[in-house]
């Protein structure tokens, strides 16, 4: 085992009696409920934050509402804007092992994970949004119409911040999403009130103390912790609320789009996934071992684009299903501080009560099940990685976003059929196909009801590269050049001359 040591720094801020952070200053709450937050290694607790009040949620939008009408941000030049962002992209680079240790304290991933994907995650995202401040650009035409003689008009849009920004992030990868909720509407000239999962909120508060250092203006960037459903909904039913950027579940993302379509609200969601690979026999076993081993496993299953179901045509089935039986058999559980795992806990008792429900389900109804090695019981909240062999298509786990260390291998006839069950889902997130056939390379993933396909990986994820779902996967977009229109109106101005 070799255990990462906490930093003092972290130790500190765990301690910390945590407030709101509202107009760049940590503020008492209103009321005095507290959330705890635990640590998902051991079930202890390691710090609490406030549950938000409405008064608390009223607070915080005002102050977002004041910033963005007196223009202090968006009333900047876009490379000013770009310059404060750079810069905190810059803080987090610094503080990249406090805010590493804390994710994994917080949520329970691998500290490798943390440091590449979440603290390095967090950088790229922000360099590639802070460069998008200064492409924002309008259009301008000429009249299309027929006009009278003399008549002479000009016109061209422009690209206008929408308003105040509510970004609401869920739990599996809180500092990177919280980026991606917010981050945009940062640099796009919106004011936020940000609001993190209640089991996870550290690293959003520290990421709001990093942005006023880096020169975001008070009131720009305001966090309220709280509970989804009475800070997170005072916050969607907010009248000052202009936009909800939403990351989560599909129930929830489905209650946020009522509230927000009756009061005509903007709203982007990015919700659950069941995301399938399709296997062909043309495939390279060894790639898609290792791929579908990470694409499957990685930070617990706990990956809104993780691959939980494969379809593998029957020549290759045996192999591929051998391969990843001992790729899982061979991932080493334990505490996200010690580097040496691979599998670590989940976030929570109740997650891990729900994945441990689905696999019983399973066992229950008589599904082959590949085990990986044994979990340790010490309070953590460890679920065992599974492989479940050709389920059942009613099965729930084969059916529902279970969000763990669950895969379902399917044995198909060819690709047409394998095809006809990747895409019999609710859900349309992401897909991959494995090939090193051209062909298919091309056609499939024109035939997968997915936002995005993967060719030969999985879990490629990319700024420069939309990502969204279809069906209950979501509506709209995240990343891309023109990210930023998600967070922008559209105004035409037309002059006579
Ligand atoms: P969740 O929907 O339970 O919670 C997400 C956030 O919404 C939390 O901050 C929560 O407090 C808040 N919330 C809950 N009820 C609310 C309400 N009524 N009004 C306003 N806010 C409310 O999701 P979760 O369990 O935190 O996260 C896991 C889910 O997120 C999975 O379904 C996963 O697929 C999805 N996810 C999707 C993407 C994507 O890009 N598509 C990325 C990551 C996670």
């Amino acid at each position: 085992m070799t255990l990462t040591v906490i930093l003092p720094k972290v130790l500190a801020f765990l301690e910390k009696q945590h407030g709101l952070y509202i107009q760049g200053q940590w503020k008492e709450s209103s009321g005095s409920d507290r959330l705890t937050v635990f640590d998902p290694a051991t079930g202890a607790s390691i710090s609490s934050v406030p549950d938000a009040s409405l008064l608390d949620v009223n607070q915080a939008v005002q102050s977002a509402k004041q910033s963005f009408d007196s223009g202090i941000w968006r009333g900047l030049t876009p490379c000013a804007r770009e310059r404060v962002l750079l810069r905190l992209a810059d803080l987090i680079e610094r503080d990249a092992e406090i805010l590493a240790q804390l994710e994994t304290l917080e949520q329970g991933k691998s500290i490798t994970l943390s440091r590449i994907l979440e603290a390095g995650g967090a950088q790229n995202w922000i360099r590639y949004v802070a460069g998008l401040s200064t492409k924002l650009t309008g259009k301008s035409m000429d009249v299309s119409i027929p006009l009278p003689p003399g008549a002479r008009y000009t016109s061209f849009t422009r690209k206008e911040p929408v308003g105040v920004v509510a970004g609401i992030v869920p739990w599996n990868f809180p500092l990177l999403i919280s980026v991606w909720k917010i981050l945009p509407a940062l640099a796009a000239g919106c004011s936020v009130v940000a609001k993190p999962s209640e089991t996870t909120p550290l690293t959003l508060l520290y990421l709001a103390q990093l942005a006023t250092e880096a020169g975001v203006p008070d009131g720009v960037f305001n966090v309220v912790t709280g509970r989804g459903t009475s800070a997170g909904e005072a916050l969607v039913r907010h009248p000052d609320i202009a936009k909800v950027s939403f990351t989560g579940s599909t129930p929830v993302g489905k209650r946020i789009a009522e509230i927000c379509g009756a009061r005509l609200a903007r709203v982007s969601l990015e919700l659950g996934g069941k995301n399938p690979a399709l296997v062909l026999a043309d495939a390279d076993v060894d790639q898609v071992v290792s791929g579908l081993a990470l694409a499957g496993f990685l930070n617990q299953g706990q990956v809104c684009a993780a691959c939980s179901r494969v379809y593998i045509e029957a020549p290759l089935f045996d192999k591929v299903a051998a391969g990843l039986a001992a790729a899982i058999g061979s991932m080493r559980i334990g505490p996200g501080l010690d580097e040496a795992t691979q599998i670590n806990p989940v976030v929570s008792a109740a997650h891990q009560a729900k994945i441990n429900a689905y696999q019983q389900t399973a066992l229950e109804k008589g599904a082959e099940i590949v085990w990986g090695q044994d979990v340790p019981e010490n309070g953590g909240y460890y679920v065992r990685p599974a492989l479940v062999l050709n389920p059942n298509d009613s099965l729930p786990l084969a059916r529902e976003e279970v969000f763990g260390p669950v895969m379902t291998l399917t044995r198909v006839r060819n690709a047409e059929e394998g095809l006809a069950h990747a895409n019999d889902s609710r859900f349309g997130l992401a897909a991959s196909v494995w090939t090193t056939g051209l062909q298919s390379a091309i056609d499939l993933p024109t035939r997968l009801q997915a936002g995005t396909v993967w060719v030969n990986s999985h879990v490629m994820i990319d700024p420069n590269l939309p990502f969204g779902g279809l069906k209950d996967s979501g509506l709209g977009r995240d990343f891309g050049t023109d990210w930023l229109d998600a967070f922008t109106e559209t105004k035409s101005i037309c002059i006579r001359y």
